[in-house]
């Protein structure tokens, strides 16, 4: 089934399939890659889902369905909770957007994940991680996150960075859209 737990792997977050809740590796990750994904009708994601979702999960072929049903609900969800955040940021300077990654260097084992699975240049890796060009991060991003195997990255809340944002938009005199 997909999403087992291994020793020593990360939990995995869930989704609904066939009426049951599923552990599903790796899921922010795949929902982000089909939300970062501009312009491709949701026929053309739900390719990108379940080719992600094969990448990182065994899905039995009889209840593909099910699992793509669940997937979808799920990126629906993930798709309206930052799609709001995106719309409210715009306008704003981006390096006044408090939203980067923070990496806990007692829990770091150095592994360079996060280096390598960032394309946006966040981080360098110079005797470990470095989160060097913070305003680069992607504003409700979380997918460096949800693959370090430490749990040493953190992000503060989806509720705090509204919170943020609405105290920019007022100090610039923006509307929300
Ligand atoms: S993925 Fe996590 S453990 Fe690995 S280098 Fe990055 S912060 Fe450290
Ligand atoms: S959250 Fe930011 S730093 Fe992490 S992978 Fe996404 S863009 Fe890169």
């Amino acid at each position: 089934m997909a999403g087992q737990c291994c020793p020593g792997k990360p939990v995995a977050k869930r989704i609904r399939v066939g009426g049951q809740d599923v552990g599903i590796a790796e899921l922010d990750a795949i929902l982000r890659k089909a939300f970062e994904m501009k312009g491709v009708s949701d026929e053309g994601l739900k390719k990108v889902l379940l080719r992600e979702l094969r990448i990182h999960n065994y899905v039995p072929p009889l209840a593909e369905k099910e699992y793509l049903k669940g997937l979808w609900d799920a990126f629906m969800r993930y798709r309206e909770q930052h799609k709001a955040v995106e719309e409210d940021y715009h306008g704003i300077p981006r390096e006044e957007i408090p939203w980067f990654p923070s990496i806990n260097y007692e829990l770091c084992s150095n592994c360079g994940k996060c280096c390598e699975f960032c394309h946006r240049g966040v981080y360098i890796f110079d005797d470990g991680p470095k989160v060097a060009k913070p305003s680069r991060c992607i504003v409700s991003c979380t997918g460096c996150m949800a693959l370090c195997p430490d749990k040493a990255i953190s992000f503060p809340s989806l509720v705090e960075l509204r919170e943020a944002l609405r105290v920019l938009r007022a100090k610039y005199a923006l509307k929300k859209q």
